[in-house]
């Protein structure tokens, strides 16, 4: 690792001020994402400025019809909230099969989210949910957020401070982990939601997608047979030593039933 100073500020208002003081800062949360990347010498930042001690930024609510949570909340929190299992279960299920008992106790939503590996679970529920995604500056939808691998709409120095989740009618999340590290070779979030269905693809491509193909079947008849023999089209999607495109493509409809008939 390179030297760095590390900052902890106290409120909002301190960390983006400290972002803007500190040159070439980095926020971080969790570290999950981040220690490895400063590790591997992949990032260089003059300062890291913690967000830990930020107050009220990992708060789990439920308002409105929708479930609001902190973009400090760590993973293992979601997953074992009663909020949110009561009132949106597919999300603390995916998120008790974040990586492993370490990841989950301190990687949090907005990190991950924040990150968007293209192999990440969170930014399936998100998009797959409608969501939208709150910062210091401006709310931002789960559709216009993820921008491409590793990117995301976020500006230099805004921070993600909560997400609300609308309660859908029905939901599931069905991933097939990578063996290693519990990440998605391929994850399908489903919704059934009052504005229609949704399906997000995690793990398939550079960066989380909506499955349009689906959604439109599911839309007539919300059944793991509405999208038992949807093919996929492998063009777009990851290649590497895990899995062949075509292996994943395989996967999204495989996932995708699976997850219809768990909505059920
Ligand atoms: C062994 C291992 C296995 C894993 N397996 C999985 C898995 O199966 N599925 C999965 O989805 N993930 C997995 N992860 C990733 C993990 O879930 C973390 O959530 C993720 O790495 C980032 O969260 P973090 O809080 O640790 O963020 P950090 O590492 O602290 O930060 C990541 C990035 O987000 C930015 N950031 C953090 N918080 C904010 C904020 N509030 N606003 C704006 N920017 C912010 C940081 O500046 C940084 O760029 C795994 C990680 C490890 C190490």
């Amino acid at each position: 690792m390179y030297q760095f100073n590390y900052l902890r500020p106290k409120s909002l208002d301190e960390a983006r001020k400290l972002f803007e003081s500190n040159g070439d800062a980095k926020f971080i949360a969790g570290g999950q994402t981040l220690i490895p990347t400063l590790k591997q010498r992949l990032a260089q930042p003059t300062a890291l400025i913690d967000l830990g001690a930020i107050g009220g930024l990992a708060g789990i609510k439920v308002a409105g019809g929708a479930v609001v949570i902190g973009a400090g909340a760590k993973h293992n929190d979601v997953a074992t909230s009663a909020d949110v299992l009561k009132a949106i279960p597919a999300l603390a299920h995916l998120a008790s099969h974040i990586g492993d008992p370490a990841v989950r106790h301190l990687g949090t939503l907005g990190g991950s989210i924040a990150n968007n590996d293209p192999a990440a679970d969170y930014p399936a529920a998100v998009l797959g949910l409608g969501a939208e995604i709150k910062t210091t500056s401006r709310t931002i939808k789960a559709d216009d957020f993820f921008t491409g691998m590793f990117e995301t709409a976020l500006e230099d120095g805004e921070i993600i401070t909560e997400i609300t989740f609308p309660v859908p009618e029905k939901a599931a999340y069905m991933k097939f982990p990578n063996p290693a590290s519990r990440y998605a070779m391929v994850g399908v979030f489903v919704a059934k939601t009052k504005g229609g269905v949704r399906v997000a693809v995690t793990g398939a491509a550079s960066s989380v997608f909506r499955e349009r193909t689906m959604e439109a079947a599911l839309a007539k008849s919300f059944t793991p047979d509405a999208v038992a023999n949807i093919k996929v089209a492998a063009g777009n999607l990851n290649s590497d030593l895990h899995g062949t495109a075509e292996y994943r493509a395989h996967l999204v409809t495989v996932m995708a039933k699976r997850a219809v008939a768990a909505a059920h």
